[in-house]
């Protein structure tokens, strides 16, 4: 072998000393493969992104169906209409910026946050209307 060529660790393809590239696992790879595995870990950064996506869509359903649920019992309703108007907007802002992710998978996400927001903002102005009237 050409002393100026390496093998590549990936494929064992020959390519130029000069165009050695390591991957992220410290391997000695040519540059086709080390295009392959930033792609690769791209995709693992969105897989990673997604189940953070699903995680928050859990946690914001939990929030806004068992906060309002837990203070309306308590008695302090007139705090939760507020805080579904509140929590809804912060839903909705976060849902916007997670639209403009790179994932189909994060953007259908983002969807359901900011839908949910919507719903949270429109349940808060109609416990205020119930709880005004009485
Ligand atoms: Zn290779």
């Amino acid at each position: 072998m050409d002393a100026a060529t390496v093998p590549c660790e990936l494929c064992g393809a020959s390519f130029a000393r000069a165009a050695a590239t390591y991957s992220t696992s410290g391997q000695l790879v040519c540059p086709a493969c080390s295009a392959k595995t930033i792609i690769a870990g791209g995709a693992d950064r969105a897989a990673a992104s997604a189940r953070s996506t699903r995680i928050g869509i859990i946690v914001s359903a939990a929030l806004v169906v068992a906060v309002p649920s837990l203070m309306i019992a308590a008695g302090v309703g007139q705090y939760v209409s507020i805080g579904l108007i509140v929590l809804g907007g912060v839903l909705v802002v976060g849902g916007r910026a997670a639209s403009r992710a790179a994932d189909a998978g994060v953007r259908r996400g983002a969807l359901f946050v900011a839908l949910a927001g919507v719903a949270a903002i429109f349940l808060g102005i109609a416990l205020r209307n119930v709880l005004g009237r009485r």
